[in-house]
């Protein structure tokens, strides 16, 4: 990439002109910035948020994810946090009892959840460590263009809301479902799934249930998913329209009555036990396809493609992108920019469309059943399109 006009240098950054600026320092940002930054590019991420926050997310891993993590050298800092290794998956319909156990291979022999307090901070760690320069404190509050329309740097601002202009190749908005970048640059919405669930989920200390744990009935979904420090995530999801209709009761209630019709026996550990932090609730917003790719800006991550939470694939989504959004970056500039978009909607098309039947919450547990194993193969396909890069 060529180098651009040097201006007088800024007190925040190290340089005026990167490479590639990226806002949003995360799974998606932090990844991307570590895999362009190990090519010899010049980074700059930036985020208003600190280094080692939490955000809304729960953070069970797909193996598409662990393999990530593995190949980027990285895995062994995730088990050194404590995360537990996940050895099964286990599928509740009604009364049926699905254990799926994970298979080692390709370097993967378990799954992982680490908090986000835990997994954000280790990509930002190896993102650092090959050279890129991560400044929390900092937003892209806009895009500097040329007289084209190009996008050629980002503006930038920090509590003291004074911008500062960097120019760059190319703009990276890696900030998430509602992402500021996306916005100015007026990214398109190719498409837009029609339903939405709220999620409900807390940690509890010694909850006895060993690996992913999925309920289902009618309405109602609940799960655990083992983290850092022996906690257990516990979470709950309804259909949004339920929640809006009841949420006055409160989302403590909301969550003890869907864990009461799903596991009583789930729902008396967690009452037995004091949580360790109050619940948190995401009252669900609708699938999306972002157009991810135009001139001098990319959309990396929930910014340009977030699918319900209930299939629980949002941070192995954006390893994945970060994977092919670098390589093709760096091997075929904007042609190879083209061909990662249109592989892009045809890689996470299925995985949508699945995980919007789920969240709809209008299947039989027969018909849950099925989604899954559709949801399986989609993850199949999605592990073959990873393993081939090799
Ligand atoms: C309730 C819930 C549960 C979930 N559970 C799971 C799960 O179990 N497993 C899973 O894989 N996924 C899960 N997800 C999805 C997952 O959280 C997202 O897919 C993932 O966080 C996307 O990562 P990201 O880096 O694209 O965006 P984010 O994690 O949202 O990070 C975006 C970052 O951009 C920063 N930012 C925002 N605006 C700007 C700006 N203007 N300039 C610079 N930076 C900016 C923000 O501060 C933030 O740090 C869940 C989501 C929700 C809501």
């Amino acid at each position: 990439m060529s180098k651009g006009t040097r201006q007088t240098l800024n007190s925040s950054f190290a340089r005026n002109h990167y490479d590639v600026v990226i806002a949003g320092a995360r799974c998606a940002g932090a990844s991307t910035a570590m895999l362009l930054a190990r090519r010899g590019l010049r980074v700059l991420v930036v985020d208003p948020l600190r280094y080692g926050s939490d955000t809304l997310s729960t953070h069970a891993l797909m193996r598409g994810a662990v393999l990530q993590l593995h190949r980027w050298g990285v895995l062994d800092a995730v088990r050194a946090s404590g995360a537990p290794p996940i050895k099964a998956t286990t599928f509740h319909y009604g009364n049926e009892t699905i254990e799926v156990p994970i298979k080692p291979r390709d370097g993967v022999d378990a799954l992982y959840a680490p908090r986000r307090t835990v997994l954000d901070p280790i990509l930002v760690d190896a993102a650092r460590e090959a050279g890129a320069e991560v400044v929390y404190g900092q937003s892209v509050v806009d895009v500097t263009r040329d007289t084209n329309g190009r996008v050629r740097g980002a503006r930038i601002a920090g509590t003291d809301r004074r911008p500062v202009d960097v120019s760059a190749e190319l703009v990276i908005g890696a900030d998430g479902l509602r992402s500021r970048v996306a916005r100015i640059v007026e990214a398109q919405v190719v498409y837009t799934a029609p339903h939405a669930a709220c999620s409900i989920y807390g940690y509890w200390q010694g909850i006895p249930l060993q690996g992913y744990h999925w309920f289902y009935e009618p309405n109602v979904s609940i799960g655990t998913i083992p983290t850092n420090d022996g906690a257990t995530c516990v979470f709950a999801l309804i259909p949004q329209a339920r929640f809006m209709e009841r949420r006055r009761a409160g989302i403590e209630t909301l969550f003890d009555g869907a864990l009461a019709a799903v596991s009583p026996e789930l729902r008396d550990q967690a009452r037995s036990t004091v949580p360790f932090q109050t619940l948190r609730a995401f009252p669900g917003s609708p699938g999306f396809l972002r157009r991810v790719v135009g001139p001098g800006w990319l959309l990396v991550g929930d910014a340009g493609y977030f699918r319900d939470p209930i299939t629980a694939h949002g941070i192995t989504d954006a390893l994945r992108e970060a994977e092919l959004i670098s390589r093709a970056i760096t091997a075929d500039g904007d042609r190879g920019l083209q061909e990662y978009q249109a592989g892009r909607d045809e890689l996470v098309m299925g995985l949508l469309d699945v995980t919007d039947r789920i969240a709809s919450f209008e299947w039989s547990l027969e018909e849950v059943k099925e989604h899954h194993l559709e949801l399986n193969r989609q993850m199949k396909a999605e592990v073959d399109v990873l393993l081939a890069l090799d």
